[in-house]
């Protein structure tokens, strides 16, 4: 994976909440890299590629996920907008503000 695609949107939880690793440094709050695939470990200073994806490696049953805490909520990084995942319709839609 040579080429890097920037990041257009990020979840607004943590990696480690979607059950993604830590970075090899032992540093367990990683954050999303601004770079797809990628994490980013403010310890490092650096971007790295997780050893697997968490939850994303298989089907997300997105009721289940919710009943456990977690949210696919999202930011639109250019604009700074929230997104709201809608688990019944398994849609984003921008949030009221
Ligand atoms: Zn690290």
């Amino acid at each position: 994976m040579s080429e890097k695609t920037k990041r257009t949107w990020s979840y607004l939880q943590p990696p480690a909440v979607y059950g993604l690793p830590p970075c090899g440094c032992g540093n367990t709050e990683v954050q999303w890299s601004e770079y797809v695939g990628h994490l980013w470990c403010e310890k490092c200073q650096k971007d790295f590629v997780p050893a697997h994806s968490g939850i994303f490696d298989g089907p997300i049953p997105a009721q289940l996920a919710g009943l456990m805490g977690m949210r696919f909520d999202r930011v639109i990084l250019e604009t700074g907008k929230i997104e709201r995942f809608d688990v019944d319709t398994g849609q984003y839609k921008a949030a009221a503000s």
